[in-house]
């Protein structure tokens, strides 16, 4: 199996180990954060909260494989990327129930997540010709020019908890075909996928060191900002965090790409088809527990859509089954992460009812029967209007909040007013609004009747306002522009003075014509 390979195996006293120069070896940190089970709320490994010792040790053994790796042949980098596609598809059902033990996504849910994670390995493998330059002879005469790109150096990622596989993988394959090493800090929730996955990139022939794991919270995170090792850093996850690491870390001279939340709004227009705009609610609200950073948390329909679709909506998430994800089971929506994080959800919950909105469907009456998981059932509240809390801020749960507006006027107007700027979406079935929409809404990533517009691996993931700190968006040609330095060279070869020929003339070695 592969996860006993990464001495990563679980059970309460397992503590994880740091990827470096290739071994697995012990943290240096004498403070643990448990990872749970969170179907049954048991501790299944312990991850050190390491620090600059650890970042030392991964930092030296990443730049001295970087200056190897630069000067492997790119065709030979991305075949290493085909290997581990191959190895990741053999491995898909190990790493999805990987993500599900650690994290709760139902194994639907985490397989999607696994694919999402092979294609960016997909789109690493086109490296060869996605990273060349451009060029252009005769710019001034005898003069051409061209620009090369090459990698940077040692990056480092710092990623969320609500992705194991995905996120981390938005960013390393792609950085390390471009000739750089990597430095990954997984959540320290949810470290067990990153390292499954770890061993399949040394199968898969990635010379020692040019992937390393180190684990921990703030204090290595604040170390990875202040190495002077690190010239590049990509993060995602909560906007509080996102901005300090796009702050102290470009304060240091980095290069810095931050995802950070979201309040992603999706406006049903009185002409949408209801049936189909009801399944993409709750599948968008409330598929991934609403743990996903482009959830449909807001619901804005406009005029007579309100009647149309609320009572089937609440009807019909009331039926959602939810349970533990791991051990055979399959229900609809699974646990969230951790007590900590439910708790949490919970409060803003009733901060929500506190606030005057009109709870609709209350997920914390789900059947508590089972055991010491963290469940929440979906909870919709209707009602809500934009100066609520519920309606502001990222709740990161399944909770949906419904703000009935007029016309769609009105609901670009709350969406102006959203500090935030993931992902917003219409239904509808004018060309017109939607058309609008699409130019007018406060948001960088659009669906027209498709309820996650999450881009794929070869589009930049293109999030605005607070949902984004940085120039280069993770993801696609802006994730190759991140990964590399450009070069350009201005070439000149001078006409030649001598021989003349025998008439005391100037003669061209290359041009007869030219005498
Ligand atoms: P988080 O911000 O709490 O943690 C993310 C990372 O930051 C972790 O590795 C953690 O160790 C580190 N961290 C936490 N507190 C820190 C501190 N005080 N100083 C330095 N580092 C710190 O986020 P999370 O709860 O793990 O993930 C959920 C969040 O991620 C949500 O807000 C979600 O919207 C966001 N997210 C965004 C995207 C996107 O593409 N925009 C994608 C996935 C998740």
């Amino acid at each position: 199996m592969v996860a006993t390979k990464t001495s990563a195996g679980t059970g309460t006293g397992t503590v994880c180990k740091l990827l470096v120069g290739g071994q697995w070896v012990d943290s240096s940190a004498t403070e643990y954060q448990p990872v749970y089970n969170p179907s049954t709320g048991e501790v299944i490994a312990k991850t050190p909260l390491g620090g600059k010792d650890d970042l030392d040790k991964a930092c030296k053994a990443a730049y001295d494989a970087f200056l190897l790796w630069k000067e492997v042949p790119v065709v030979e980098r991305a075949r290493v990327m085909f290997k581990f596609k191959h190895l990741m598809e053999t491995h898909y059902e190990d790493i999805a129930k990987c993500v599900t033990r650690e994290h709760g996504k139902t194994l639907p849910e985490a397989k999607a997540s696994v694919q999402r994670a092979i294609e960016v390995v997909e789109f690493a493998c086109g490296i060869p010709s996605l990273m060349m330059g451009e060029s252009m002879e005769n710019i001034a005469r005898n003069v051409d020019c061209e620009t090369i790109r090459h990698p940077i150096g040692v990056c480092a990622g710092i990623a969320p908890f609500n992705f194991p596989a995905m996120v981390p993988l938005w960013m390393y394959p792609i950085a390390i075909t471009c000739g750089n090493s990597f430095i990954l800090k997984p959540s320290e929730r949810v470290p067990l996928t990153s390292m499954m996955i770890a061993d399949l990139l040394k199968e898969a022939g990635l010379p020692d060191g040019v992937f390393n794991i180190v684990h921990g919270g703030k204090d290595c995170v604040d170390a990875i900002l202040d190495h002077p090792t690190i010239k590049a850093i990509s993060f995602v996850g909560s906007t509080t965090i996102a901005k300090y690491i796009y702050t102290r870390g470009t304060a240091n001279g980095k290069r810095v790409q931050a995802a950070g939340g979201a309040k992603n709004h999706i406006i049903i227009m009185p002409d949408a088809d209801m049936e189909q705009t009801v399944q993409a609610l709750q599948a968008s609200a409330f598929g991934c527990a609403g743990e996903r950073c482009m959830a449909g948390s807001l619901a804005l329909p406009v005029g007579d859509a309100a009647e149309a679709l609320i009572p089937h909506l609440v009807q019909a998430s009331g039926k959602m089954s939810v349970g533990p994800t791991d051990g055979g089971s399959h229900p609809d929506m699974g646990p969230l992460v951790s007590a900590e994080h439910l708790a949490k959800v919970k409060s803003l919950i009733e901060k929500g009812e506190a606030e005057g909105a009109k709870v609709a469907l209350d997920g914390r009456k789900i059947d508590a029967a089972k055991g010491k998981g963290f469940f929440l059932g979906p909870t919709i509240f209707d009602h809500a209007k934009p100066d609520m809390t519920i309606v502001k801020e990222e709740i990161f749960g399944p909770v949906l909040s419904v703000v009935r507006v007029g016309d769609l006027e009105e609901a670009l107007a709350v969406g102006r007013d959203c500090p935030y700027g993931n992902g917003a979406v219409i239904y509808t079935q004018s060309g017109r609004s939607a058309r609008e929409f699409k130019r007018h809404f406060n948001a960088g990533m659009i669906g027209v009747n498709v309820g996650v517009p999450a881009p794929m691996a070869w589009f930049p993931f293109t999030g605005w306002n607070n949902s984004f700190f940085g120039d280069l968006h993770i993801q696609g040609s802006e994730g190759i522009q991140f990964y590399t330095q450009q070069k350009m060279t201005m070439t000149r070869w001078f006409e030649p003075k001598a021989p003349k020929n025998k008439d005391g003339n100037f003669q061209d070695p290359i041009w007869k014509a030219k005498t």
